[in-house]
Formats: C-alpha cells, structure tokens, sequence
C-alpha cells in the first residue's frame, strides 16, 4: 500500500499569488510506499520545502488531494518526526530532556508524562546508545560537537515512534566524515524499524546512497516531480 499518496497537488501560497496562477508547486503527483526511502533532489526555490509542508500538514493543497496513511490530511500531522540543518537543542535542556521534548508536547496532561517518564528516558537512553551518544545524556548542547547534536536531533525525530521521518538536509552543515557516518547511522535505523523516509537534499551522492527512489525535482516551466531511474549501487 502507498504511505503516502499525492493527488495531482497544486499549492499557490495565498490567494493573490493563485489568482496570477502562481504556484510553488504544481501538478505533484507522488506514491510512497510502506517504509520507503525516498529522497528529493532539486535547486534552490523549486519547491522542497513547499513539499514538505504538505507532507506534513502544515499547508493545505489550493488543488489536489494528499492522503498519509490512508487518511486525507486536514492539518498537522503527528505521526512525523522531523529533523532540519541546524539541530535547535534547547541550551537549558540535556542531551535526554532534548531528545524526551515531542513526547512531552504530544502527551496531552502533564502528569501522564510524568508517570511513563522513566519508560520514555529508557526509549531515549536506548536510542541514543544506537546513535554513539551513549555516555552523554546528560550533557548539555554546549557540549557536544555540531556531529553529535545533530545525532541527538535525528533520536528527538523518533522519539515517539513517527511512521514517517522527514528530513530536510540534515546533514548540510557536517564535514564529510561525520556526515557519512551519520548516512550509515540512519541507513541502519531505517532498515531495523522500517519508517518511511522523505530526505530533501542537495547532495546527489548522500540521497543515492541512502534512499530507495530518487526524486528530481524540476523549476518551472511546469515544476513537477520526476522520477529517474538511478541505479543504485551501494557501497
Ligand atoms: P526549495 O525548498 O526547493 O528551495 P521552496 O518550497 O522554499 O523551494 O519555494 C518554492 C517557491 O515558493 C519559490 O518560488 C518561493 O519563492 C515560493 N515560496 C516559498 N515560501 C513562500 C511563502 N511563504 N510565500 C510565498 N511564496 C513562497
Ligand atoms: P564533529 O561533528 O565535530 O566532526 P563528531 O560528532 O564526529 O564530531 O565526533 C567525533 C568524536 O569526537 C565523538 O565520537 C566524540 O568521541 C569526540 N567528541 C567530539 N566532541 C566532543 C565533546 N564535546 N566532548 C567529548 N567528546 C567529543
């Protein structure tokens, strides 16, 4: 069954820009399937991050249909963890209480937080373990490497056991080394828990290495997403 399903989606970001049919993306049509690994590739403005808005709920199509799940999407979604460039850890918080964070937000009375907090620590201590954080719980932001917060950004993404991580260039601001290290990390994960990944990158090499499908994104005339057939070998 397809995860997540794009219905000819078009999206003018207000009505002024639809009334000159200005749109940041146009005509989307997108199957991903159960636990897939997709990527998408494009320049600068083609519409990626628009992408993810709709991928996530947080833009409503001006045309089309998106269905996550099976389900037609009308807002935000939860079942996504997300992941950005920059890792944003809160300074005041641990390693741990980062990466506890969309837990404490989703659960909807503090004190059922409270109740299952020391099940939720075990989650985090064990995820973090898996990333080669395990040893600095309970350090803060400050100190830890760029490497090594993005590591605990991409557990605060899975925390809550997402269906579907969506990663918009996580790994742009890492030197070549920690990056491919963390492509290793992630390929891992992925093949153990079999969510659905949806990578934006500029980075050819990292989203043939990674993803299943690689999606090439084009500027207009016409933006759409194209399908190439990438063969992948992997490493
Ligand atoms: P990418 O992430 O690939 O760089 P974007 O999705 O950010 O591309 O942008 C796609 C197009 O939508 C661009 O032409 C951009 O100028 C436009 N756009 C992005 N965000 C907004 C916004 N909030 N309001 C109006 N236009 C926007
Ligand atoms: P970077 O992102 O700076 O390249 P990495 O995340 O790849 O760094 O970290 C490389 C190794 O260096 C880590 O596994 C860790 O053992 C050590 N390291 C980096 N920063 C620190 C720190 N602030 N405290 C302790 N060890 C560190």
């Amino acid at each position: 069954p397809n995860f997540v399903d794009f219905r000819d989606v078009w999206l003018a970001y207000n009505d002024e820009l639809l009334a000159q049919n200005h749109f940041a993306v146009e005509s989307i049509d997108l199957k991903v399937k159960q636990g897939e690994f997709i990527a998408i590739v494009g320049p600068s403005g083609c519409g990626k991050s628009t992408f993810m808005k709709l991928a996530t709920g947080l833009r409503m199509p001006s045309m089309g249909k998106i269905l996550i799940d099976g389900q037609p999407v009308t807002g935000p979604l939860k079942i996504s963890g997300m992941a950005f460039q920059s890792p944003s850890l809160l300074p005041w918080r641990t390693t741990v209480d980062n990466v506890l964070l969309p837990l404490e937000i989703v659960e909807p009375h503090r004190s059922q937080f409270k109740a299952r907090r020391k099940e939720y620590v075990e989650r985090a201590r064990h995820l973090l373990q898996k990333v080669g954080l395990g040893g600095y719980e309970d350090k803060y932001p400050w100190q830890l490497s760029g490497g090594m917060q993005q590591r605990a950004s991409i557990c605060r993404a899975l925390i809550h056991e997402p269906k579907m991580l969506l990663l918009d260039e996580p790994f742009g601001a890492l030197d070549a080394f920690t990056r491919e290290e963390l492509w290793c990390i992630l390929r891992d994960l992925h093949a153990e828990q079999k969510f659905n990944v949806i990578l934006v990158t500029h980075d050819l090499r990292e989203s043939v290495f990674l993803a299943d499908t690689v999606y090439v994104m084009s500027k207009s005339p016409g933006r759409f997403v194209v399908r190439r057939d990438i063969d992948i070998a992997r490493p």
